[in-house]
């Protein structure tokens, strides 16, 4: 059996990883699909922590171009990612593993205040953690909540979950013959524009070499392949 390379990782889900083929919301059959796929790597004895999007509920720079403040809007955005983290909470712990939901907006009654220390902690006794609320400021997005909180707690990969299969030389959909490019430098990303990931995100990873994988989270078993070292998806790596 297929052994971890990685150890510690970081899942980036987007909100609407969780939507399924809806509109808006949680789709029950596309969490449960989720926590499989988590368990999975929590089977191999990996350390496994998660930040989710709230795009399927409420994107606060959507809010603002109808008139909303941006402040205000993010932090309904910010909201949102919590709703999604008690969701995926739930369709873990019916799974069997244990998780915390740490936010960065400190909310007592319903998620633990994110302290790195305590869910280091937490990864070390085998745990999942859920960060929410994105970094807990507006201006922010999920994925550059992702590439920080990867490096608090130096995990040793931050796996981008998207609907593709990773990064081609040209737009698949427009250009049949566009090619799938395997590894890719985060400069060339920044350079290109490449739409991946936000760019704040690339350019935090870049800074301190934490190695990326953008990667289809509807083919089962991606995250373990990548988890185990073997080809799935594109990685962004240091060149
Ligand atoms: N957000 C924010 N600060 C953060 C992370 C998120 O203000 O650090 C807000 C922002 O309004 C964003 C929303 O939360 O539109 C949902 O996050 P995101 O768009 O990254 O979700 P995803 O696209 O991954 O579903």
């Amino acid at each position: 059996m297929s052994r971890p390379v990685y150890h510690r990782v970081l899942l980036k889900l987007s909100g609407e990883a969780l939507m399924g083929n809806q509109g808006f919301g949680i789709d029950p059959e596309m969490i449960r699909y989720v926590a499989e796929e988590i368990r999975s790597v929590v089977d191999l004895g990996v350390q496994i922590a998660i930040v989710v999007g709230g795009g399927n509920i409420f994107r606060g720079i959507a809010a603002s171009s109808f008139g909303m403040d941006r402040t205000s809007a993010d932090h309904m955005g910010m909201l949102a990612t919590v709703i999604n983290s008690l969701a995926l909470q739930d369709a873990l712990e019916r799974k069997g593993i244990t998780t915390r939901v740490q936010s960065a907006i400190a909310m007592h009654q319903v998620a633990e205040p994110f302290i790195v220390r305590r869910a280091i902690r937490h990864l070390e006794k085998g745990r999942a953690v859920i960060f929410a609320a994105g970094t807990g400021n507006p201006y922010f997005t999920t994925d550059t909540a992702a590439a920080l909180r990867a490096q608090e707690i130096h995990a040793d990969i931050l796996m981008k979950a998207t609907k593709v299969d990773g990064i081609y030389d040209a737009d698949p959909k427009l250009h049949p013959d566009a090619s799938f490019i395997a590894e890719i430098g985060y400069m060339e990303v920044l350079e290109k524009q490449l739409k991946v990931m936000d760019m704040t995100a690339i350019s935090l990873a870049m800074d301190n070499r934490l190695p990326l994988a953008v990667f289809n989270l509807s083919t089962a078993g991606n995250i373990r392949k990548i988890v185990c070292g073997e080809r799935a998806g594109t990685r962004i790596v240091a060149r």
